[in-house]
């Protein structure tokens, strides 16, 4: 049960930064492969870094590499150099605006700030670490935080009765359980950012 509800959560910060790093690429024309293929390259060998290695890192067919390849090099962010010893060797490397484009992109921002955050504390268990890390990211992105009852600050318990005080009314037992997406969390759900 555990593991299910600590799977749950890495699920849900990769959903989160992958749509904060969808965003992001789309403010500037590009699709977050296309930043992962210049990641990638910036960080490989000399023996790396060819259409194929690529490919095979990514999971992706070598059309779909060639694809962002080509928008990759129209819009100067990487460039193909010839093996100076095998005529049939296509290097690929990034130009100095591949480069710059990296450093402004990555690390993503909200993952910066709340890993800053996160770091300041100390957890039992894993799962309270992913709970703190989820909340705080989605505290930083200003998402919702589609969390359940027993952690919103318009729960209440009265005489065995759960309430709910935004919509002023009475809740099953059942629907305490599930995620809402006017839940807001009590200051405690996580760390409180200053
Ligand atoms: S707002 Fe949603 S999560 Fe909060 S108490 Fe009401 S039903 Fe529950």
């Amino acid at each position: 049960m555990q593991e299910i509800e600590t799977f749950k959560l890495i699920e849900r910060i990769s959903s989160l930064l992958r749509s904060e790093e969808r965003r992001k690429y789309a403010t500037i024309g590009l699709q977050p492969v296309h930043g992962q293929v210049l990641e990638y390259l910036a960080k490989c060998n000399k023996y790396s870094n060819t259409h194929a290695a690529v490919a095979e890192y990514l999971g992706l067919t070598k059309g779909t590499v060639s694809q962002t390849l080509q928008i990759l090099e129209r819009k100067n962010y990487l460039q193909k150099t010839t093996d100076s010893e095998d005529g049939r060797v296509i290097h690929l490397s990034l130009t100095d605006d591949g480069r710059a484009l990296i450093d402004e992109l990555k690390p993503l921002d909200i993952f910066k700030q709340a890993e800053s955050k996160v770091s300041r504390q100390e957890f039992d268990t894993i799962g309270q670490a992913l709970q703190t890390t989820l909340g705080v990211l989605q505290k930083v992105n200003q998402t919702k935080s589609f969390g359940s009852c027993r952690s919103c600050r318009y729960f209440s318990v009265a005489e065995n009765h759960y309430q709910c005080g935004l919509t002023e009314q009475p809740l099953d037992r059942e629907d305490t359980d599930k995620i809402c997406r006017d839940h807001l969390p009590t200051p405690n759900s996580f760390i409180d950012q200053e």
